[in-house]
């Protein structure tokens, strides 16, 4: 068999497994089996595949013909300048993400060494993203799985970035710190979001997308600590689900709060909610 064919092959099972991007999604399980890039795939449809090969790409194509996601198939997830190692221990850094990292670094332009924080780090991307782009920051990873944990330490070892970690449930294992900055994706799914997932968001964990009966659980806990934890001047950015942002922002703000704002992702939906202490 060649290539062609099997592309052609696993776009159709794809396409009646109702994956979204069937095609798509074909040419990037050969690519990452193959170890080539995407575009590489097109001039290689001659190419005879070896059994052993068919044998992972089809391995592949019906682990991702049953719902899971491609990049824990592969272990790799694109964020910012990085391909971070995922599994299903950690939620798939999303691209909406990438619009928080780069107003983080924009606010904290002006300080120097500054303390970072990201709690509920999961796979490590925002922490290791900042550490990577700010080499004299200090930044601490926190979530509360240490299953997660796990995996943020495999890409600080991969990325090479400079972080320390901390097992604790949002602020509990941390008193007594200060930060010039505090990065969150908390779990903001609602109960009725959870109900209608796609089968692909199934398959991450319930732990990283749950944020309660209304999604805003994690917010309330952190709203009543946050300011404790913020240096004088320190920003916090927060990652909102769809429709949450005004809500978020209002938990957030109170008699400590300087300034504070709303941030829309490269779709135009607000996604980040930022405050800044006294
Ligand atoms: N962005 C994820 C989704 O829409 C949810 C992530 C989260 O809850 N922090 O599926």
């Amino acid at each position: 068999m060649t290539l062609s064919d099997w592309l052609i092959y696993a776009e159709d099972i794809l396409e009646k497994a109702e994956c979204y991007d069937s095609r798509l999604d074909a040419k990037l399980l050969a690519a990452g089996v193959l170890k080539k890039s995407p575009g590489e795939i097109r001039f290689l449809g001659n190419c005879a595949l070896k059994d052993e090969t068919l044998d992972i790409l089809n391995q592949y194509l019906s682990r991702r013909a049953a719902g899971e996601p491609l990049q824990y198939i592969e272990n790799t997830a694109y964020f910012m300048d990085f391909a971070f190692f995922v599994d299903e221990n950690v939620l798939i850094p999303r691209q909406d993400t990438e619009t928080l990292v780069e107003l983080a670094l924009e606010k904290i332009k002006g300080i120097k060494n500054p303390e970072v924080l990201d709690m509920c780090t999961g796979s490590g991307a925002i922490a290791l993203s900042l550490a990577h782009y700010r080499k004299d920051a200090r930044v601490t990873a926190s979530d509360i799985s240490e299953d997660a944990l796990n995996v943020a330490k495999k890409n600080a070892f991969l990325t090479g970035a400079k972080t320390e970690f901390v097992l604790s449930d949002l602020f509990n294992a941390l008193a007594g710190r200060k930060f010039d900055l505090i990065t969150v994706n908390p779990p903001y799914l609602t109960k009725e979001d959870m109900k209608s997932l796609q089968k692909e968001v199934k398959r991450e964990p319930a732990l990283a997308l749950y944020g309660g009966e209304d999604g805003l659980d994690i917010y309330r806990r952190i709203a009543r600590e946050i300011y404790r934890f913020l240096s004088p001047g320190g920003y916090a950015l927060l990652e909102v689900g769809q429709g949450q942002a005004k809500d978020v922002l209002a938990l957030l703000s109170n008699e400590n709060t300087s300034e504070s704002g709303i941030e829309k992702d490269l779709c135009g939906i607000d996604r980040v909610v930022w405050i800044r202490s006294l």
